[in-house]
Formats: C-alpha cells, structure tokens, sequence
C-alpha cells in the first residue's frame, strides 16, 4: 500500500520512518517533509495546510492511507475534506480537533464531564479579565498563582505562567489587546496554577476503543533544570516511571475514557491520537491540556520503542476495529530523545548552516536521528527550523538511553548548534 504523512517535522519523520517498516507498505510519502524523510521516504514539495494540493496528489497516487502529523490542519478540517473526497484519514474531524483548537472548548467540556482540571475563569476581553485580576487579588503583596492562556493555538507560546499581578496583567495585555497570538486571543482563559510533575498520556482511539500508549515525559522549557521560556518541546523519554500502573488505570478511567465518552456525546466523536498532558499533582492527576495528534518529540521514543506494525492499529482505528486488535507490543527498553536546537531558538535564528556528523550519530548501536528543521541545500543538510534534530536512542536502563542518545548528539556539529543536557534526569526524581 502507499501511505502520505502530511507535515515536516521530527514527528513525520518518526510516523514514516516507522511506517517503511511495515512489510505491507510499498511506498511512503511525506508532505512537505525534511531531511531526514528524503532518505527515509519520498518527499512531495506540499504544505501540510494546502488542502487542495494535498488531495489532488493523494487522488493522483492513489494513495491508500493518509497520517496528518500536526495540528494545524486538523483543526482547520483537513480530514472532513479528505474523507467527502474519498480518501482514507487517520485523525479527527474538525469537530473533534477543536478540543485542541479551543482552550475554551476544551475546558468546558473537561468541567461538564467532571474530568479532573485546574479552575478556570473564561474571558471575552482583556478589560475584563484584568478586571478580575485586580478584584480577585487585591493584595498587591499576595503572589497571583494563575496560568493566563490564549484560547486558539499558538505554537506553545500562548500560555504564560505567572506568580505576581503584573505578571498576570501583562500576560492579559500581551494576549487580548496587543495581540500577540493573533486571533488565538480572542477569547482567554485564567487558570489556577497547578504544582507537580507533568506527564504525557497519549491514546489511540477509534471513538469507542482507546488503546493506551506507555507514558511520557515532555520537557518544554529551553533550558536545563526546566528553566527558561517555553518551547514546542526539549527532549523526552518512555516509559516514564512517574506514572506508574495504578496511576495509568486512574488516568484511564478518569480522563480518557470519560473524555472519548463526552465527545461522542457532544456528537464529535474522537477518531485519531487522543494526547492529555498531565499535571500529578498532590489531589491526584489533573488535566493541562488535550492534543488532539501525536506530541512532538513524544511520538520520537514512543515510535523508537514500538514493535507492532504501526499500519495495523492506524487502519484499525479508521476502519472502527481497535477492540479486535492485539494487545500492542514493546521493546522492553527505556527509549529518549534530545532535541538539538538552532542558535537563538525559541527567539528568532538563522538558517542555512551546514550540520555534520548526521551519519556517524546514526550509525551508534540504537540510535536513530529524526530531523525536524532540516533542508537538503545543494546536496547538504542544513538547519531550517528552531528545533532541528531528535537524537533518540534506547537502552537497558533510563540512564543507559540517556548515555547513547548524547553520544549521538556529540557526534552533530554546525555553528550554534545547542540542547538541554538533563532531558530524563526527572525519571530519577521518582
Ligand atoms: P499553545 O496553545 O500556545 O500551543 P500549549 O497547548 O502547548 O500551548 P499547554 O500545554 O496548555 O500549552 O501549556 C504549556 C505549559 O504551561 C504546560 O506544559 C505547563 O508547563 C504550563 N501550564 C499550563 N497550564 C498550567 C497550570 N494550570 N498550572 C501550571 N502550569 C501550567
């Protein structure tokens, strides 16, 4: 058969490099893709938004199976209008996106559904959520623990995390009046600031069944010891002892059941990755966010670590048939992925610089370097995006994967090149 991946990132890169491994897939195409997937696949110089484009091409291949790899597109219907054109389409509709789409939706939904999450408060207009800061805390001494967040998406960077009024006021000018984020302002969201270690939970789901995914641990700040402003992600790992069964069945039956149950209910039934970033905190685990596809780098282990042919649990969830699947198989081992960044990321960079050392990093026993801004330039690898590469390894142990993954990063050079040196040392916090 012959599968398109629709984006370019380290996400895609892992989906078609997993995905080239099933014995019934001929062919993988990757839309637009990196580097890293002109080796591993074939490129098609489309964007992961040109709906259009994408369809006539997919129509043309005759493509049998369609993975839409980021956000975007979900949330702007990518999948409706695959399917009315007859394609097959791993992801939910734009109706169900919107539980990512929306921070307001999403919340909503998680209070009606009695599904664990920090106390909200929605505003239509800065006025009025500054307001609220100033009535709420009226103390100017008493610290102002609130989350103020942006309701659409904005790449990572629409939620701010405050402790003082001014923070919090900031965050609401920066958001409602001098629009930062765009239209993703229109509505916000000020939420309790919750304490604990996050943790990702991802499932995949047919509307009826979920199949569980071992969890993960995200580290979205720049720098190391979770410093610095947020980021689209650093690294992560899997399994992550943080979470361990118990928890896992809380989670569950707590979060993911009752959210596919909310959504078939809303009449959005959830086809696709269902992805809840998890606080833990001391009342128990508690709602931060719902993705509605595979994280980025998550997917990078989670996919390093899988032995199941991934083609068979995607076609089971389009075609409704995750009951009938096989419990899914792993590697036993530990897997973790470092991402290296350009100079200046999550600021502005430059781009264009040559990268060496890609093949003797892949060449190390288990590793595998996923790309995400990469670009071939006159037959070289250069830097073309702010998180540029995913070193992932496995190993027996936390520490052994950890070990192998920066003897791969060490091997990669170009001029600003840089990573967090600590990704999975919270593995030890447990
Ligand atoms: P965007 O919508 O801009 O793409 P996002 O969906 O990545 O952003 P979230 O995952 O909701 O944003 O939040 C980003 C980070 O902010 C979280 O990983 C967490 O560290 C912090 N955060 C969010 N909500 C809270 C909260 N209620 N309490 C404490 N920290 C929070």
């Amino acid at each position: 058969m012959k599968v398109l991946v629709v984006g370019g990132g380290g996400r895609e890169h892992a989906l078609a490099w997993k995905i080239s491994q099933s014995p019934r897939v001929e062919q993988v195409f990757v839309a637009p893709g990196n580097a890293g997937t002109a080796r591993d696949a074939t490129n098609v110089p489309i964007a992961a938004t040109d709906k259009p484009a994408l369809i006539a091409f997919a129509q043309k291949e005759s493509i049998d199976l369609v993975i839409v790899g980021p956000e975007a597109p979900l949330v702007d219907g990518m999948v409706d209008e695959m399917e009315e054109a007859g394609l097959r389409v791993f992801g939910p509709s734009k109706a169900a996106a919107e539980l990512e789409g929306s921070k307001v939706f999403c919340k909503n939904l998680l209070y009606t559904a009695n599904i664990p999450t920090a106390s909200y408060r929605t505003f239509r207009s800065g006025e009025e959520a500054s307001r609220y800061i100033w009535d709420r805390y009226g103390d100017p001494s008493e610290p102002v623990p609130v989350v103020v967040k942006a309701d659409g998406l904005a790449a990572g960077k629409g939620v701010i995390v405050c402790s003082t009024r001014q923070e919090a006021l900031d965050a609401i000018d920066r958001i409602a009046s001098q629009r930062e984020f765009g239209d993703a302002g229109k509505e916000l969201i000020i939420e309790e600031r919750l304490i604990g270690q996050e943790a990702s939970v991802l499932a995949i789901t047919d509307g009826e069944t979920i199949v569980t995914l071992p969890a993960a641990q995200d580290h979205k700040p720049a720098y190391d010891g979770d410093t610095g402003p947020n980021t689209g992600g650093m690294g992560a790992y899997c399994p992550t002892p943080i979470i361990d069964e118990e928890l896992m069945s809380k989670v569950e039956s707590d979060v993911l059941v009752p959210i596919v149950h909310a959504m078939k209910r809303a009449r959005r039934p959830f086809k696709g990755v269902l992805y809840a970033g998890l606080m833990l905190t001391a009342a128990g685990p508690k709602v931060l966010e719902f993705n509605v596809r595979f994280g980025d780098p998550e997917c990078q282990p989670l996919l390093m670590r899988l032995k199941t042919d991934l083609v068979d649990v995607i076609e089971a969830a389009v075609d409704g048939r995750l009951g009938e699947l096989a419990p899914l198989e792993w590697d036993d081992r530990p897997s973790i992925c470092v991402v290296m960044a350009s100079e200046g990321y999550p600021g502005d960079y430059e781009k264009g610089r040559p990268i060496k050392g890609l093949d003797a990093a892949d060449a190390i026993e288990d590793v595998k370097v996923f790309h995400a801004g990469t670009k071939l330039v006159d037959g070289e690898v250069t830097n073309d995006g702010g998180r540029v590469l995913g070193v992932t390894a496995m190993g027996d142990t936390i520490a052994k994967a950890k070990l192998q993954a920066y003897r791969g990063v060490k091997e990669i050079r170009w001029q600003g090149a840089w990573c967090r040196k600590d990704i999975s040392d919270k593995a030890r916090l447990q």
